[in-house]
C-alpha cells in the first residue's frame, strides 16, 4: 500500500531524531538569555543551511533572529516559530531548547516531502520570549505578511492545544511638580510624590468598575530623593493586563485619566510611557488547532484537555492577532511547571525528547493538512478577520 503523505513526514522526523535531540541538548547545555542568544541561532541556522534552507540572519535587524524558508511552487506558506532563550540562574526551566529543536526539525522533516506538494515552511528565530519578546518587533516589521498560518508548540504540564493569554500593556508614570526646600518653603512647591499616592488611590477605586477579567498591579519606581526636598519627580511602573483587548484598551484610558485628575488635584504634570512591549491576547485558531488536536490522536496523545485560559501573556498573542495561530502545551510529566528547577531538568531529559519528537511530528502533519487543503488555510483566515473585527 502506498504510504501517506502523513506517515512519510513522521518518517522523516524519526529519521531526523538524533540531529533534532542533539540541537535540544547542546542549547540545554548553554542557556542563554534573551536578545543574546547566538550559539542557539547559529546552531539552528547552519543546521537549516545544511538540509538546504534559505537562511536569512539577523533577521528584521535583531541579531539573534534567523528567517528560514523552503518553497516548493505556489501553495500555502506554513510558518514553525523557534524560540531558544533561558532564564536567569534556572537555565532551560521553560523548556524552550525543546520548543527550538521541534520546530526546526519539523519544518526539516516537512521540506522532504514538499518534494510532492506545493507550498512553503518556514521557520522564524524568535528570541527573548521570557523578557522583551522579539515577536512583537517582528510583527511590527511586517515579517509575517505573506504567512497562511504560525504554529509552535510550549512543553508545559497539561496537554491543551487551545488556549487564551491576558493582553497586557507596561505603563510607566511620571509626575513632574516643582523641588523645594521641604520645610522652609513647602508653600512654594509642587509636589509630585502626593500625585503618584492620589494616583494609586484612584485606581484602587477605579478597580470596583473593572471586571474581574482585568489586572492591574503596580509599582513605584521613584518616590524622591530626601525627605528634605519636595519631590519634583515621581514615577510608577504598571502591568495592566486583560483577558480581551478591548478591555485592556478601556482599562487603559480611565486609568490615564485617573493619572490626570491625580495630577491636577495637586498641579502637577503627568507623562506616560509604555516601558516594555504591549502583548497582545493569544487567539488560537479554531481550524489550525482542530487539525493539530487529530494529529496528536493519531500519534497516540490520548489525555487532551479543553481550552485553556492562561494567566500569563505571551508574545505569539501578537503573532496571533495578524496570523491564523496556534500555541499548544504538551505535558512534559504532569508534575513539575515552567520556571522550576525540576522543569530545567526534565526539558534536558528523555522525557523532554519524547515530547519534543510528538510534537514535531503533530505540526508537521498539520503543515501537510493545509497544504493537501489549502482552502483550510483560507477558512482559518476568515475565523481570525471576524474575532478580530469584534475587538476580541
Ligand atoms: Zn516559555
Amino acid at each position: 500500500m502506498r504510504k501517506s503523505y502523513k506517515e512519510w513526514a513522521i518518517e522523516e522526523s524519526d529519521s531526523l531524531r538524533q540531529d533534532i535531540v542533539n540541537l535540544s541538548r547542546a542549547i540545554h547545555g548553554k542557556p542563554e538569555l534573551g536578545m543574546r542568544e547566538y550559539y542557539a541561532s547559529q546552531l539552528l541556522g547552519d543546521f537549516l543551511e545544511q538540509q538546504r534552507f534559505e537562511v536569512i540572519r539577523g533577521f528584521c535587524g535583531i541579531p539573534t533572529a534567523f528567517f528560514a524558508r523552503f518553497k516548493s511552487g505556489e501553495g500555502p506558506v506554513i510558518a514553525l516559530l523557534s524560540e531558544y532563550d533561558a532564564l536567569p540562574e534556572l537555565g532551560h526551566a521553560c523548556g524552550h531548547n525543546l520548543i527550538g529543536s521541534a520546530s526546526v526539525g519539523a519544518a526539516v522533516a516537512v521540506s522532504r516531502v514538499l518534494s510532492q506538494l506545493k507550498g512553503t515552511v518556514v521557520v522564524m528565530g524568535t528570541p527573548a520570549e521570557e523578557t522583551n519578546g522579539a515577536k512583537v518587533l517582528m510583527v511590527e516589521a511586517g515579517a509575517f505578511t505573506g504567512i497562511d498560518a504560525a504554529m509552535m508548540f510550549h512543553p508545559g504540564d497539561s496537554n491543551a492545544v487551545e488556549i487564551s493569554s491576558l493582553a497586557m500593556e507596561a505603563l510607566e508614570f511620571t509626575f513632574w511638580g516643582k523641588a523645594v526646600h521641604a520645610a522652609a518653603c513647602p508653600q512654594l512647591g509642587i509636589n509630585a510624590l502626593e500625585a503618584l499616592i492620589l494616583f494609586f488611590n484612584g485606581v484602587n477605586s477605579l478597580r470596583q468598575h473593572l471586571r474581574d477579567d482585568v489586572f492591574i498591579h503596580g509599582i513605584i519606581v521613584d518616590g524622591g530623593n530626601s525627605p528634605n526636598v519636595i519631590p519634583e519627580r515621581a514615577s510608577a511602573q504598571f502591568y495592566i493586563r486583560a483577558r480581551q483587548q478591548n478591555q485592556l484598551e478601556m482599562a487603559r484610558e480611565r486609568i490615564k485619566t485617573c493619572a490626570e485628575g491625580a495630577a491636577a488635584m495637586i498641579g502637577a504634570r503627568v507623562e506616560w510611557r509604555n516601558f516594555e512591549f504591549s502583548y497582545q491576547s493569544m487567539i488560537s485558531n479554531p481550524t489550525l488547532a482542530g487539525l493539530f488536536r487529530e494529529n496528536l490522536k493519531l500519534l497516540g496523545v490520548r489525555d487532551l484537555a479543553g481550552p485553556r485560559e492562561a494567566m500569563g501573556s505571551i508574545d505569539m498573542g501578537n503573532v496571533s492577532q495578524v496570523v491564523p495561530s496556534i500555541h499548544p502545551y504538551l505535558a512534559l510529566n504532569g508534575k513539575f511547571v515552567p520556571h522550576s528547577r525540576e522543569f530545567a531538568n526534565v526539558a534536558g531529559s528523555e522525557i523532554g525528547e519524547a515530547v519534543m519528537m510528538t510534537a514535531a511530528k503533530a505540526m508537521a502533519c498539520t503543515a501537510i493538512d493545509l497544504y493537501l487543503q489549502p482552502e483550510l488555510a483560507v477558512k482559518a483566515r476568515a475565523e481570525l478577520q471576524r474575532r478580530v473585527g469584534k475587538g476580541l
